[in-house]
């Protein structure tokens, strides 16, 4: 049995059971008259219950599954969806830390979904049209979670566009500061709400900021692609001699400087404002070196076609940090890219080391923080990949 009118039957063939909840327009063979962006419950070819999503139409990716079980999207389904995803935050601890991504979309059942704590302030991004209707109801579940919370909406214009909604951006609960401070291991960081990348911070690299702080002590550090400056805070908190911060976005700049300020460490730390590629050529044709380097760039990668380009782009940054690394010192490299998988970014790392003429231990291998869990059934949830390399 099925409950709500509105019914997706899948395409035989395309029903085999499943447990990714991405539904494209090709897996579908007829949808039941439906708003878009409102609830739709999945059935296979022989009409049984598959599970119960978001629709929209107007994406190639047309449905989201958020429950696999028939029971209704209703108000106290979000709510313990919510609860859920906070309690794996808090496993440790009564509370879920105030600096963590609370939710994140299909890893906590809630796809379309992300909401990150700065303190009392939560920033939320409605990544589908599904979600961006449902906003009231997560805000209030929200309120009902952290009484004293403030909202603030900070959705991304691309998916919105997508989508087909318009991105909100702006106070959704309670009107707070323009400006919040939040401690990261030590290291402070002001982050202004409602500017910036993500949701204000790469929450994703927030352990491997703190493991830069840890291997850092008396070395020169280079944060390329370095954003607000988290790496190079980390660094130099962290006992670093000097820091070189390579960005090339004037509001990243700003940000990296009034970071290095707040920490008391703008005095040992140089801003290089320019394209990464053109500086770290320029670094290596100077002779300069550094025990700790740091590569986290933009995703190469934007599809499938741009693989080959990423990796090059890759390879030639990696070439170049793996040249101007001291012996001993360590190289932290990564890739955000979807389509460039750990296998094809170690193979790269391989070949940049082969033409660099080093030989090199894999000392980690890195991914995103805890809070942005992994689903095995959903690749796509894995999608930071990084080497803690040390030269020999
Ligand atoms: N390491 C950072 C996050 C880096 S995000 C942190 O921990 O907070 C990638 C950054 O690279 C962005 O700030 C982006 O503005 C910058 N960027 C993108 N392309 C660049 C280029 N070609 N040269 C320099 N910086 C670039």
């Amino acid at each position: 049995m099925t409950r709500g009118r509105s019914t997706l039957r899948l395409k035989r063939g395309h029903d085999t059971p499943r447990s990714h909840p991405w539904i494209f327009k090709g897996d579908v063979a007829e949808v039941s008259d439906v708003e878009p962006g409102s609830e739709v419950t999945v059935i296979d070819s022989a009409g049984r219950f598959v599970g119960r999503g978001l629709y929209n139409p107007r994406p190639g990716l047309c449905c989201r599954i958020l429950t696999w079980t028939d029971e209704p999207l209703d108000a106290a389904f979000f709510r313990r969806q919510l609860e859920r995803a906070l309690a794996l935050r808090a496993r440790r601890q009564a509370q879920p830390p105030a600096l963590c991504r609370l939710v994140w979309s299909e890893a906590d059942g809630l796809p379309g979904l992300v909401v990150d704590r700065y303190g009392f302030v939560l920033v939320m991004q409605c990544l589908t049209l599904g979600m961006a209707r449902l906003r009231p109801t997560i805000v209030e579940a929200l309120g009902g979670l952290f009484g004293d919370a403030q909202v603030f909406d900070m959705d991304e214009e691309a998916a919105a566009r997508l989508e087909g909604f318009s991105a909100a951006r702006g106070w959704a609960r309670g009107s707070g500061p323009r400006s919040v401070r939040v401690n990261e291991g030590g290291v402070g960081f002001d982050v202004t709400i409602g500017v910036g990348h993500k949701t204000g911070l790469y929450l994703d690299q927030r352990e491997n900021r703190l493991r830069v702080g840890a291997l850092a002590r008396d070395r020169d550090v280079l944060d390329a692609f370095s954003y607000t400056g988290g790496f190079a805070c980390h660094a130099l908190h962290g006992g670093a001699r000097r820091a070189v911060c390579i960005e090339s976005s004037p509001d990243a700049i700003a940000g990296a400087r009034q970071n290095l300020a707040l920490n008391g460490v703008a005095a040992r730390a140089e801003i290089v404002a320019t394209n990464a590629f053109d500086e770290l050529r320029r670094l290596e044709r100077t002779g300069a070196r550094f025990g700790v380097i740091v590569l986290d760039p933009p995703p190469f990668a934007r599809n499938r076609s741009a693989v080959d380009a990423a990796a090059r782009g890759y390879k030639e940054i990696n070439l170049r940090a793996l040249r101007m690394l001291e012996p001993g010192g360590s190289l932290l490299t990564f890739s955000c890219s979807h389509h460039v998988s750990e296998a094809l970014f170690e193979d790269i790392c391989r070949g940049a080391a082969a033409d660099a003429a080093v030989r090199i231990r894999v000392a980690d291998r890195l991914t995103q923080a805890s809070d942005h869990p992994v689903l095995l059934n959903v690749p796509e949830t894995r999608y930071l990949k990084g080497l803690l390399l040390e030269a020999l």
